[in-house]
């Protein structure tokens, strides 16, 4: 099994849930840039150059590249250094990134341990998803809009009451998946089949399905 997994896809894709599964199951790092950025949003001592760099995800927009390489190299550095492996998820978003990304793993002899998974998806669905997962208003759970959620009208962990998101504001998720989807996704799509480093998976069948072709397509 390669050391390097790396999750591309659009926003609601599942990477995240993929992502974590992936890293308990093999005792991998996990890493995803989006967690790293907004536990910087909550520390009270933070350099303004990187207070300012933060605005742009407020608007569903990509954070300055120099920010993800900040976070993301400092957290691997732990991991990778130990000979642990790491999974990388929404950690590349542009092919300026993925080719940085590509020069440190070189720097560190990793080039051949890397596989790119990209969990396809639809913009269409992955608007569905945001727009339509709930929070239990009891637990705090989150109910991804998943196949084998579409007929749950309570939560499944305690029974509470169904809400939306606050958060989950449709105007963002809008300019998220313009910023962040299918469009966005293909020329660094390009850039790791030309590397031939690319899998391909479904995103719109069941959790552990997936999990499955995850796992199928890195060993
Ligand atoms: P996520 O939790 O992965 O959906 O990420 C939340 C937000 O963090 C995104 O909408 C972006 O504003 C920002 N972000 C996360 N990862 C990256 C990245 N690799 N490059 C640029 N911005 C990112």
């Amino acid at each position: 099994m390669k050391k390097i997994v790396i999750f591309i896809g659009p926003p609601g894709s599942g990477k995240g849930t993929q992502a974590k599964q992936l890293a308990q199951k093999f005792n991998y790092g996990h890493i995803s840039t989006g967690d790293l950025l907004r536990a910087l949003q909550t520390q009270t001592e933070i350099e303004p150059d990187e207070a300012e760099a933060l605005k742009a995800m407020k608007q569903g927009k990509l954070v300055p590249d120099w920010l993800i390489y900040r976070l993301a190299f400092k957290a691997a550095e732990e991991h990778l250094n130990n000979g642990r492996g790491v999974v990388f998820d929404g950690a590349i978003r542009n092919t300026a990134q993925a080719a940085t990304y590509q020069e440190y793993f070189t720097g560190k002899n990793l080039a051949a341990d890397v596989v790119v998974v990209e969990i396809a998806l639809s913009d269409e669905d992955a608007y569905n998803r945001l727009t339509k997962r709930r929070i239990c208003k009891e637990c705090g759970a989150i109910i991804p809009w998943l196949p084998e959620f579409y007929s749950v009208s309570t939560c499944p962990k305690c029974g509470g009451e169904l809400t939306a998101r606050a958060d989950d504001s449709e105007e963002v998720i809008r300019k998220r998946i313009k910023e962040q989807g299918n469009e966005a996704l293909s020329p660094i799509r390009d850039y790791y089949q030309q590397l031939n480093l690319l899998k391909i998976i479904d995103g719109g069948k069941a959790i552990a399905e997936v999990e499955k072709d995850v796992v199928a397509a890195i060993s």
